[in-house]
């Protein structure tokens, strides 16, 4: 059954500090202020590329194909002022960085002159064009985005994707949910139907309207009855990482999965049968997915073979510490520079999938070693990374916990919708 969506609002409130918290992180490319946080939990839809007020706002998207004509039409712009903006040639130039897609909102007045045109360019800044005495004035500014905080359910039927496309949520967040438990759960073969996530993250926003997803600040992720939790956390010392609310790292060792999760490789997964597995005792795992899908390093190690071996095609063989190995087989092609004796790092692309060797089609052949002896990764427990310090547990429960109950409150319902 579909799971209910929150968006924040209602909740927003008990997390104003938390975001105030996450929002001094370092990598943060937006550092919040309160005012920005006020501006969320009371959403004002501030309008931005026009000092003047008034007239009629319009939104339409630039699509592909379009003409800067057909737009200017649809945003409600009389024909007369249309050609004379077109016939300007700074406007002109301004309007050739319209990328198909693009949202462009314009003010007119009640004639349908134009008073201003804007849009979002380039990495959070606007692009406007103003009407002037003697023409059309363009300028660019940094976009005065706005966080907001998101919260969404979702419950797995076929895929991650169909799940985060029921429940709204975008692929960028879909992908760091894989990333978070890529060291428990191994996205392309463990998800099961009625497997269910709730997820709480960022969303940047410019006029009210969502511009591009932050970071993932907690998360729950429920594989066939296996619970685990997230939680971001950044002691300050600017490496921030994922924890439990316990206060254990998330990070493993290894990760579960040498390939690189996405929409495509999360379909195509469904459609792979290895026909021809024969050619050795197989002891591996086979992963369909398209040719030039990355492959991962699953654990920090050195490169200890990079060339052809016979049924494998092209190889790759990590050695990681201690007696620990890894095989990645059948590549199209290596990461550019990769050598034997190279020191990789996990999650770092060291190939591409590909069918060479013994394929009958484009997969990925995984081996996991200890001691030279083959081990099915996929029931193995891996060593995790360090846990937080106990002298850090007071602030990583001070800041964590509205979060965690955040969770908790977001499962109790939902419990009760799947019932
Ligand atoms: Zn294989």
């Amino acid at each position: 059954m579909r799971l209910v969506r929150w968006v924040a609002g209602g909740v927003a409130a008990s997390l104003f500090f938390v975001v105030a918290a996450f929002g001094t992180v370092q990598d943060s490319p937006l550092p919040m202020t309160t005012l920005q946080v006020e501006q969320l939990l009371s959403p004002q839809v501030e309008v931005l590329g026009s000092k003047s007020s008034g007239g009629f706002i319009q939104e339409e998207r630039f699509e592909r194909g379009d003409t800067f004509a057909a737009l200017l039409d649809r945003l409600g712009v009389d024909d007369t002022e249309a050609d004379r903006l077109l016939s300007d040639r700074k406007a002109v130039a301004t309007l050739k960085a319209l990328r198909p897609g693009t949202p462009v909102q314009a003010r007119t007045n009640e004639e349908g002159a134009l008073m201003s045109l804007w849009f979002l360019s380039g990495k959070d800044r606007v692009t406007s064009i103003d009407s002037v005495q003697d023409g059309f004035q363009p300028s660019d500014r940094p976009a005065n985005l706005t966080r907001s905080v998101q919260m969404k359910s979702g419950q797995i039927r076929s895929s991650l994707f169909a799940a985060t496309d029921d429940a709204g949520v975008p692929d960028s967040v879909a992908g760091q949910l894989a990333d978070i438990f890529g060291g428990d759960v191994d996205f392309h073969r463990d998800l099961r139907r009625g497997d269910h996530f709730t997820v709480i993250y960022e969303m940047l926003m410019l006029d009210g309207r969502q511009v591009r997803s932050g970071r993932v600040l907690a998360a729950e992720f429920v594989n066939q009855n296996r619970v685990f939790r997230a939680i971001w956390f950044d002691g300050g010392d600017g490496k921030g990482g994922y924890f439990t609310p316990s206060g254990r790292n998330l990070r493993k060792a290894f990760l579960r999965s040498p390939l690189e999760f996405s929409r495509i490789t999360s379909g195509f997964a469904m459609r792979f049968h290895p026909i021809l597995q024969q050619w050795r005792a197989h002891q591996g795992i086979d992963y369909g997915a398209p040719t030039g899908t990355r492959v991962k390093a699953t654990g920090d190690g050195i490169i200890d073979f990079v060339g052809r071996e016979s049924g494998y095609g092209n190889m790759i063989i990590v050695r990681h510490n201690g007696s620990y190995s890894t095989r990645y087989g059948h590549l199209s092609a290596f990461a550019q520079g990769l050598r034997k004796g190279a020191r990789v790092s996990q999650g770092d692309v060291i190939g591409f999938v590909g069918q060479t060797g013994m394929a009958t089609g484009p997969h990925l052949h995984y081996e996991f070693r200890i001691n030279n002896e083959y081990r099915n990764p996929l029931t193995l427990a891996f060593p995790t990374a360090e846990s937080i310090a106990t002298e850090r547990m007071t602030a990583f429960r001070a800041t964590t916990s509205p979060l965690a109950a955040r969770l908790d409150l977001l499962r109790e319902t939902n419990l009760a919708l799947l019932e």
